[in-house]
């Protein structure tokens, strides 16, 4: 008999995890709330700092899962969780020998941040719907016409105390700047600002992507944060800042704001931490039981962690964690099997 894991979330960490953990003997099920395989990254259309399209990543993946027969159950959310099996919220449980939560994030809707309208004003968009946008071959203004002037705002729903969002969603700065770079390769004659508070490009190529939006296409960053958008007469956006390097107050009419929407942690975490006496980080993303040695474990024996949902991570570090995450879980099984 092979000892079976179920994982929590079937996006690009649970099909990971599973596919590694195939691979070593095991019988995986993954659990998806939605009725697809994929999650965040079935919406996105190119991968930074590489532009590479995410279908690229994510079709071989769930092409695999697929060809190799890994057991599926899409269309159903896990309720609750023990080191035992989960619980759906059909009733129905799956019993296992391991579990991994690998459920991810949920992106912080920007309809909170009001002063910046929206889901109210036209061409107020999320750094996602510009990617559903170009996904779709349809960057546009809402009158069909096309941008000539577009302003990129980091960190919305990150490092701002005001909606209860401390922590920086790591992955914004290095989107806006390939989102930028995306908009002025299909306008090239478009002025394009990102406004930030601290540029963060900690990953291999980001700060060369960085430079080169500069360098070679003229992107504008100005370091502060708008305080307010408004609509104005002629269809266009007013926005407010202070260029906090100069310390002047700046004003700017823009036909397109795209919002760097940050990553926050899911609203289930605390119920299924609850089910299983699993701990919160005080942001409400998963505790790893060592951020050091046991970064991919809980606290509890035989549930595990896979990508986001311990900590806002790039697609290339999720992948490279779920490695670390099959290699956890064969421990555990083989130190229960003994
Ligand atoms: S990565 Fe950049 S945009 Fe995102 S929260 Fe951190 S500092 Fe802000």
């Amino acid at each position: 008999m092979k000892p079976k894991v179920v994982i929590a979330g079937g996006g690009a960490a649970g099909m990971a995890v599973a596919l590694r953990l195939e691979r070593l003997g095991v019988e995986p099920v993954i659990v998806e709330r939605e009725e697809r395989l994929g999650g965040k990254v079935r919406g996105w259309h190119k991968l930074f700092p590489t532009f590479t399209p995410a279908a690229e990543v994510l079709d071989p993946l769930v092409a695999q899962i697929g060809r190799r027969g890994i057991e599926c159950r899409t269309g159903a959310a896990v309720e609750a969780l023990s080191e035992h099996g989960v619980k759906l919220a059909s009733g129905q449980t799956i019993e296992a020998d391991a579990v991994v939560v690998a459920t991810g994030f949920t992106l912080f809707d920007a309809r909170r941040k009001e002063e910046y309208g929206y889901g109210i004003y036209d061409n107020v968009v999320t750094s996602a719907d510009l990617e559903r946008m170009m996904n779709e071959g349809a960057v546009r203004l809402a009158d069909g016409s096309t941008p000539r002037r577009i302003a990129l705002l980091h960190c919305v729903g990150s490092r701002d105390e005001k909606v209860c969002q401390r922590h920086c969603s790591k992955v914004c700065c290095i989107t806006g700047v390939k989102q930028a770079i995306e908009l002025k390769k299909m306008f090239p004659e478009a002025d394009v600002f990102n406004f930030y508070m601290d540029i963060r490009m900690f990953g291999a190529g980001y700060e060369e992507l960085y430079r080169e939006a500069q360098q070679s296409y003229n992107i504008h960053f100005v370091r502060g944060r708008i305080s307010e958008a408004s609509p104005m007469i002629n269809g266009r956006i007013q926005i407010k800042a202070e260029d906090t390097l100069t310390g002047r107050p700046l004003r700017m009419s823009i036909d397109m704001l795209v919002l760097l929407a940050g990553m926050r942690a899911n609203d289930d975490n605390a119920a299924l931490a609850a089910s299983a006496g699993l701990a919160l980080a005080p942001n409400g993303f998963m505790q790893s039981a060592d951020p050091f040695l046991g970064a991919v474990r809980s606290p509890r024996r035989g549930i595990f962690y896979a990508g986001a949902v311990t900590a806002p991570k790039s697609l290339a570090d999720t992948l490279a964690e779920a490695s670390l995450t099959a290699d956890a879980v064969m421990d555990y099984l083989n130190s229960v099997q003994r």
